[in-house]
């Protein structure tokens, strides 16, 4: 027996008068004590099952029994609803099968939500999400899911990249989270490391003379969860040999427009746009600025030198934006938690009304030049300032400027601005370590010119790292690599990390650049965000199939989960007794 003739959404016209057979979950079921309707469901959409106790008087006795989401089959005539049956939202709407047999292939017990509810609580979604997957939303974004995968994949075979496997379970690699071990019981007390990435084995691939590689890669970071974070992830993962930094950023942006073309979108312009670091800094205080909008950060440090306020003259950045409209006390008082929220000590301003004239308890504090400097071309504005450490400043007027971009609705969603940032610093800072790391990763190139500041001014090292972003979203990273042994020495010299640790740290990589290496470098697209973004969502978990919650668990199988004794002591394993 064939379970079906046609997929349900097939149904159309040109079938009528067949006897056809479909099969699949009973999403509705409309029961008029007589008729029973029935919308039936399968992967390619609905169609309605009509059941007339004259016409078949056992599969109406069957279908007073079926509930929502039971599996089955039906076989009839398909025929033309009349006019007034139309349903013109439905691509099926035209017809209907009148069924002559039904079998209930499966029984569903009660439901936990129904399936076409809106606002079902997340848990609850995750705990059932076999049924959360069936879900117009979330076959919709797999579906794009697989669609962008594949497009991805057939522009960088075309393009002469192979896909390279390699280890998920391996040597750690420093991508600046902690690693997930695996035990292993061949060797009681050592542990392998699920890779944060594949980054030194496609270095390695490029010195074993592959040229292009590239691979849809899982990695694992043991991070904090968030709304574009999970332990595990995909990325488009590639490196190039001989390269220069367009022939990476052509690669993704090619992939990046293969995607949008998939998916039948017009694709963004090319070239992306470029911003070095500095430049995103001082104009959005952001290394992923949302170019939707404007709101760009100014910079008032100079002016406010000798100012009388001060928490200006006092601070080592005083910078403002300016936002186009009077703000009330109540949004600024708003705006104000949202600074300290970021880290802020508050939020000064100045509000210029129609006529120019000032409001603000800070503004008998300023001298005339000092509110001149700031002063809005159009009148009817406020100036909103951050006045603290380079990188509060930063962070504090960023979130407002997004803040602002989305709530006074300046954001233009019809956009979609692509940009790469260059030239990121090539450390950074580290407080709790009080010690130089890296900013990328330890292998990202020095920029051409700045070896020397490797040791004599590290802060003032820039690389040959570039990360692309999307309307505000960090979408990967990648960088030109050291292929040099001696320079990558120096770089874990200046992070302290000394000769031997690197040796046995890192001994392998120095060993490979050792044996002709090229010069490479590459780049990492995060899947699931790029995804996220074309399907309209604002959480990765809503493009995963089977995502992990915020707490870290998995909902649907209960993991993590405690391990048996006996298990444990094979790995050469006690656990300590947990807190609760
Ligand atoms: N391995 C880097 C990352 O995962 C990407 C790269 O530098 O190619 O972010």
């Amino acid at each position: 027996m064939k379970w079906r003739d046609v997929k349900a959404g097939e149904l159309g016209k040109k079938q009528i008068g067949r006897r056809l057979a479909l099969a699949g979950w009973a999403a509705t079921r409309r029961d008029h004590g007589g008729l029973v309707f029935i919308d039936l469901r399968d992967e390619s959409g609905l169609a309605q099952l009509v059941i007339n106790p004259e016409r078949a008087p056992e599969a109406a006795k069957i279908a007073h029994g079926v509930r929502n989401e039971f599996v089955l089959r039906a076989e009839g005539e398909v025929a033309a609803r009349a006019a007034e049956a139309v349903n013109p939202n439905l691509p099926t709407g035209e017809v209907e099968l009148q069924v002559d047999e039904l079998e209930i292939v499966s029984r569903s017990e009660a439901l936990p939500f129904q399936l076409d509810e809106e606002n079902v609580d997340e848990g609850l979604r995750l705990r059932y999400r076999y049924l959360d997957l069936r879900r117009e939303q979330m076959q919709r974004n797999l579906r794009l899911s697989a669609t962008v995968v594949g497009a991805i994949r057939r522009f960088m075979d075309d393009e002469g990249f192979i896909d390279v496997w390699t280890p998920n379970m391996s040597k750690a690699t420093p991508e600046g989270a902690r690693d997930f071990l695996v035990p292993v019981r061949l060797q009681p007390g050592r542990f392998f490391a699920l890779m944060q990435s594949p980054q030194l084995f496609k270095q390695t691939l490029m010195v074993s003379g592959f040229g292009r590689y590239y691979q849809i890669a899982t990695c694992f970071r043991d991070e904090d969860l968030r709304a574009d974070r999970q332990f595990e992830f995909r990325q488009l993962d590639l490196e190039i040999s001989f390269p220069t930094r367009d022939d990476v950023f052509e690669a993704l942006e090619g992939s990046v427009t293969a995607s949008f073309e998939a998916l039948g979108r017009e694709a963004p312009a090319r070239p992306f746009r470029r911003l070095t670091w500095q430049e995103a800094m001082s104009r959005y205080g952001s290394d992923k600025p949302d170019l939707r909008f404007g709101l760009e950060l100014h910079d008032a440090t100079e002016v406010t030198r000798g100012s009388e306020f001060k928490v200006f003259s006092g601070a080592a950045s005083v910078q403002y934006l300016t936002v186009p409209q009077e703000l009330s006390r109540a949004e600024l008082a708003s705006l104000e938690e949202l600074a300290k929220e970021w880290g802020g000590k508050g939020l000064a301003y100045l509000v210029f009304d129609e006529q120019g004239e000032v409001r603000s308890p800070i503004a008998k504090f300023l001298s005339e030049e000092e509110l001149e400097a700031v002063r809005p071309e159009t009148p009817g504005a406020t100036v909103l300032f951050g006045a603290d450490s380079p990188g509060t400043v930063a962070r504090v007027l960023s979130a407002v400027r997004n803040h602002l971009g989305r709530e006074l609705g300046l954001i233009d969603e019809s956009r979609n601005e692509f940009l790469w940032v260059t030239d990121f610093p090539l450390f950074e800072w580290d407080e709790d370590g009080q010690r130089w790391t890296f900013s990328h990763h330890p292998f990202t190139g020095v920029r051409p010119g700045d070896e020397d500041l490797i040791e004599s001014d590290p802060g003032a090292a820039l690389s040959q790292a570039y990360d692309l972003v999307w309307n505000g979203w960090e979408l990967g990273s990648g960088s030109i690599r050291i292929h040099d042994p001696e320079v990558q020495k120096r770089i874990f010299r200046a992070m302290g990390i000394s000769d031997e640790d690197a040796e046995e740290r890192f001994g392998f990589l120095l060993e490979v650049l050792r044996m002709g290496a090229p010069p490479h470098g590459g780049f990492a697209l995060g899947i699931e965000r790029f995804v996220a973004l074309l399907a309209g969502e604002r959480n990765i978990r809503e493009v995963v199939a089977f995502p992990k919650a915020a707490s870290g668990s998995e909902p649907l199988t209960g993991a993590p989960t405690p391990i048996a004794q006996e298990v444990l002591a094979e790995l050469g394993i006690q656990v300590l007794p947990q807190k609760d």
